[in-house]
């Protein structure tokens, strides 16, 4: 059954990268080129319907009428895997600053724990991009929606690579209105809370930790 406000991008070149990224052979090298690569082919389909404002320029030919982004951008890395993704964003939108929410799960009441928060002072204004390429409870991404959401962020999408449908119930019992944008949507989480098929601890094969 299908998700509400869950989109899941199937572009042939996304699913090809994502295998290769699944696969327990690709070493951190791999992984990190992979999910960069990953993470600026997502952003034509995140970004798809973001408003823009008319610009008029001047070509070296005549004046004309060109449309640029409406509002600035923020790209929101949860560290520490969200790193992976940042710089392969910032490619295509390379005017973004970058704000960082640093949340870890308790190993063992699976409970998020926020331990650093830093946002641009008119993060209010902009266009957010929260990213994490795992969407496993939930419980770090909707810790970090709900603190964006204090900061009077009020255009926000959700961008990870996998999410586990219990992951996506979670974040939209609490963030109905935010989408969530993702390469896949996995079976189920295991007992560990770690996204079966999935592809592993993200932050571990990124760094090689
Ligand atoms: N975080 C990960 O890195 N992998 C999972 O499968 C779940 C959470």
């Amino acid at each position: 059954m299908p998700f509400a406000n869950v989109h899941i991008i199937e572009h042939p070149v996304i699913q090809t990268k994502l295998t290769e990224l699944r696969d327990y052979t690709a070493d951190h090298r791999k992984f990190r080129t992979l999910l960069d690569e990953i993470a600026g082919l997502m952003v034509y389909e995140v970004t798809r319907d973001w408003p823009t404002m008319p610009k008029p320029i001047q070509t070296p030919l005549e004046k004309t009428i060109g449309h640029v982004l409406a509002r600035p951008v923020t790209l929101v890395p949860i560290l520490r895997a969200g790193l992976g993704m940042a710089d392969g964003v910032l490619k295509l939108l390379p005017d973004a600053r970058l704000g960082h929410l640093g949340v870890y799960r308790n190993e063992t009441t699976l409970e998020p724990v926020a331990y650093y928060q830093k946002l641009p002072p008119d993060v209010a204004d902009t266009e957010v991009l929260l990213i994490d390429p795992m969407l496993a409870t939930g419980g770090s991404g909707t810790a970090a929606i709900s603190f964006l959401k204090k900061a009077g962020v009020k255009h926000m999408r959700f961008v990870c690579l996998v999410a586990a449908p219990e992951g996506i119930q979670m974040l939209h019992a609490h963030h109905p209105e935010v989408p969530i944008y993702c390469a896949a949507v996995d079976r189920q989480l295991n007992e560990k809370a770690y996204i079966l098929p999935g592809l592993g601890d993200a932050g571990d094969r990124l760094f090689g930790t």
